[in-house]
């Protein structure tokens, strides 16, 4: 139930819907976005939305699409759909793809569609994640081992690797997947980026391994530097991985979530480490406005 924000329009949810064939559904050239916002004490705030959409303009971009609105009608557009829905802490997907009005690969002459959604949606990997940490396995799929070129795009084609990978660790009782990179550099997960704490140093895998370039990444890169912690970006293998202090995840979704486990293997004390929580307390504060940067 709720309303959906497509194409200018609020429409009712069971209303959202599009043509079987939609050029996006058969040759996946579409793309996305994943945004928070958080109940503050100021009201209702989406985190780093200005950030958001700039990128999945440039995820048009990257794949030639051009989206008929401006980055403040699409910004308009995800604070209408919270409103509308009444929704304070929520997730927003906005979307956008290309039409119906012709198939064949060019997408010359269709049109580009958008749409964005919100809902209420609690810890991507568990609230017990969040505090015990979680369990991972090296993927046997790659990070993008047919186009590194569009690493940069969160482009609806990037996640069929992702899926596989995800689906392979769930299949095999993980919590979810770490992909390498074609070289067998860790990259990222299904949809995190990853850190690494070692010596009271937190090490990052830097953006040539394929990793997105994650906005909270960006704002936990930030807040290490504000905690007085140094911040490496370098290129990380899957052994530097198993013998760490401390690892986790970031994401829009994920937001700060422990790692305890890879392989069957333990990090550190097989828990939550000390400077992880100090840091994903840091990030709670600044989402929920308590300490707004
Ligand atoms: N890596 C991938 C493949 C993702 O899909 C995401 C989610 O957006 C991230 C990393 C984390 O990026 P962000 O912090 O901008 O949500």
């Amino acid at each position: 139930d709720g309303k959906i924000w497509m194409d200018g329009q609020m429409v009712e949810w069971r209303d959202a819907k599009i043509h079987v064939l939609t050029h996006t559904l058969h040759y996946g050239c579409g793309a996305f976005e994943g945004v928070r916002a958080y109940e503050t004490e100021q009201g209702t705030a989406i985190f780093r939305l200005q950030d958001h959409t700039k990128r999945l303009f440039n995820s048009a971009k990257i794949l030639r699409m051009q989206i008929p609105l401006t980055q403040d009608q699409v910004n308009q557009a995800q604070v209408d759909v919270v409103k509308a829905n009444g929704l304070k802490s929520c997730y927003l997907r906005p979307l956008t793809w290309i039409g119906d009005r012709k198939l064949g690969v060019s997408p010359k002459g269709n049109t580009i569609h958008l749409m964005v959604a919100a809902w209420a949606w609690g810890a991507y990997l568990g609230e017990d994640g969040m505090e015990r940490g979680i369990r991972t396995k090296i993927s046997s799929f790659t990070r993008h081992h047919v186009n590194i070129t569009m690493s940069q795009a969160k482009a609806v084609s990037n996640y069929t690797n992702s899926i596989l990978a995800n689906t392979e660790a769930l299949d095999d009782g993980y919590d979810e997947a770490i992909l390498l990179d074609a070289s067998g550099f860790v990259s990222e997960g299904s949809g995190e980026n990853i850190f690494v704490i070692k010596d009271g140093v937190v090490y990052t895998p830097d953006l040539s391994a394929g990793a997105l370039n994650g906005i909270t990444r960006n704002t936990v890169m930030h807040i290490c530097e504000d905690l007085g912690l140094e911040v490496v970006q370098k290129r990380i293998t899957r052994d530097e991985l198993y013998i760490c202090d401390e690892l986790f995840f970031t994401g829009t979704a994920a937001e700060v979530t422990p790692i305890r486990e890879v392989d069957r293997i333990q990090i550190g004390e097989g828990r939550r480490g000390p400077l992880t929580e100090k840091i994903q307390k840091a990030f709670f504060d600044i989402v929920n406005g308590r300490n707004p940067k």
